[in-house]
């Protein structure tokens, strides 16, 4: 099955799974548990952060499956307190995953009051040069933020993970990502559990009627179909299949349309200026 999932094409050269696993609010034991099965049913890549507390158990289900290092993509994340010490922070991440290096390292949140996301960019430069990590992108990163990058370092983020969803599609954003070469990835693809899409938009009811598909396979074909990179979070086995089977369908340009019409700027999550938390 996994043969199924797209790769996308990043800046630096490397590719990604377009399609991979989120593990938000999944402690030790659920992560590995919830891993494991999505290793098994060919789920390749994975994403998780130092914040989420779970690299250990991730760690444990990559071991046990067998796979290939190479045949994985693992994403982790440089909390906030831990800018000004990168290095320290990643060589942790990397003992509890148990692995020689991720394939992404992003600095999960600009937390400008902090004032040492610059710092952290360049921090990331010399980690990616030691082969701690392959690849190093951003995580909610406004324009703003951006630019302060792109004038103090040549190297543009391979990509920036971001809240997107139907109701928050974030185009002036991707369109800056567009031309900057920065590939873009959605967080809470489905609302991030805090907003019911279903409800709130009818019309993906009826698109999912009309492809004998439920309302999350929909909402997660169409952001494939948006060249978004997208990581679902569920616990339930079931549903890691459903969030995989989106590729034996495909909406057309008018479902598209429709579905680009419920943009309202709806944030659910926190805005990026506001992540400055220890
Ligand atoms: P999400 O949009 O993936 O939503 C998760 C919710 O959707 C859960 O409540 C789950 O039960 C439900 N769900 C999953 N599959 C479903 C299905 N098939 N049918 C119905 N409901 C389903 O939200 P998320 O977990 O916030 O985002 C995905 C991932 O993004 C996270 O797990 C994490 O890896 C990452 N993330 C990153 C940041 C960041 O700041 N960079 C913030 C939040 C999340």
């Amino acid at each position: 099955m996994a043969l199924l999932v797209p790769e996308i094409m990043l800046n630096d050269g490397t590719s990604i799974p377009q399609l991979g696993l989120g593990t938000y609010r999944l402690d030790d034991d659920i992560a590995y548990r919830v891993a494991s099965e999505a290793l098994e049913l060919g789920y390749r890549h994975i994403d998780t952060a130092t914040i989420y507390k779970n690299e250990r158990g991730i760690g444990k289900a990559i071991r046990e499956s067998g796979i290939p290092r190479d045949d994985l993509y693992i994403t982790t994340k440089l909390w906030n307190g831990d800018q000004p010490h990168a290095r320290d922070a990643i060589s942790s991440s990397l003992d509890r995953l148990g692995l020689e290096h991720v394939d992404l390292y992003l600095i999960h949140w600009p937390a400008p009051e902090r004032g040492t996301y610059v710092q952290a960019w360049h921090s990331l430069h010399e980690l990616r040069d030691a082969g701690l990590t392959t690849s190093i992108g951003v995580s909610n990163f406004l324009t703003e933020h951006l630019d302060v990058l792109a004038g103090v370092a040549d190297t543009v983020p391979v990509l920036n993970q971001v809240e997107l969803h139907p109701l928050l599609q974030q185009k002036e954003l991707r369109g800056e990502h567009v031309a900057r070469g920065i590939a873009t990835e959605s967080w809470g693809p489905l609302g991030h559990g805090s907003v019911d899409l279903a409800v709130e938009a009818p019309i993906l009811g009826i698109i999912a009627a009309a492809h004998d598909k439920s309302v999350a396979q929909v909402v997660l074909r169409w952001h494939v179909q948006e060249g978004l990179i997208v990581f679902p979070k569920t616990s339930h086995k079931e549903r890691l299949i459903e969030n995989l089977s989106i590729f034996d369908f495909e909406l057309s340009d008018t479902e598209m349309d429709g579905i680009r019409g419920l943009d309202r700027d709806h944030r659910v999550g926190t805005h990026p200026l506001d992540g400055n938390w220890d």
